[in-house]
C-alpha cells in the first residue's frame, strides 16, 4: 500500500474503493491527482478534474480508454512548492463547472468536456478551450489502452 493510498484510507476510512464508480478531483497536489488518475485508469471509471490557480479555473473530464488522462497532460516534474495564489471565487467557478459535468454524465444530457480543457480566466473575464490529445507513451494509460 502506497503512501497516498494510506492517506486516502485515513481521510476516508469508510471508503470501499472496490465500489467506486467515478472520481471527483478536489485535491490540491499533483501527487494526489496522479493517484486518482491511476485509480480511474485502472478501474476504467470517469475522472472529473478541476484545478485552480490565481484567477483561473480549469475543468475537464477524463474517460479512461476513450480520452487523454491526467498523466497524458502532466508527465511529472516536481510539484510546485509553497503556497500558491487563489482568488476566492475561482474554486467556486471550478466546482460549479465540475458539478455540471457530473450531472451531465449521470443524466446522459449535454456534451461532456471529453478531450477538452475548459479554462476560465477570471482576470480577463472569459473562457478558453484547448483540445487534449492522448499520449501513446503515457505511463498510466498508454499500455492499458493503446492508441490506434
Ligand atoms: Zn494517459
Amino acid at each position: 500500500m502506497g503512501q497516498l493510498e494510506e492517506i486516502a484510507f485515513v481521510e476516508e476510512p469508510h471508503l470501499d474503493r472496490s465500489a467506486l464508480d467515478e472520481l471527483l478531483d478536489r485535491l490540491g497536489t499533483k501527487c494526489g491527482r496522479y493517484f486518482l488518475n491511476r485509480t480511474a485508469v485502472r478501474r476504467k471509471i470517469p475522472f472529473f478534474h478541476a484545478a485552480i490557480y490565481g484567477f483561473e479555473a480549469r475543468v475537464t473530464t477524463f474517460m479512461p480508454g476513450e480520452t487523454a488522462c491526467f498523466r497524458c497532460l502532466f508527465h511529472g516534474g516536481p510539484p510546485p512548492s509553497g503556497a500558491f495564489p487563489v482568488v476566492g471565487a475561482a474554486p467556486g467557478v471550478a466546482a460549479s463547472i465540475q458539478a455540471m459535468e457530473v450531472i451531465k454524465y449521470f443524466t446522459d444530457c449535454g456534451t461532456l468536456l471529453k478531450d477538452r480543457l475548459l479554462i476560465f480566466d477570471g482576470e480577463a473575464g472569459g473562457f478558453r478551450e484547448f483540445k487534449l490529445l492522448r499520449d501513446p507513451d503515457c505511463p498510466d494509460c498508454g499500455s492499458l489502452y493503446p492508441t490506434g
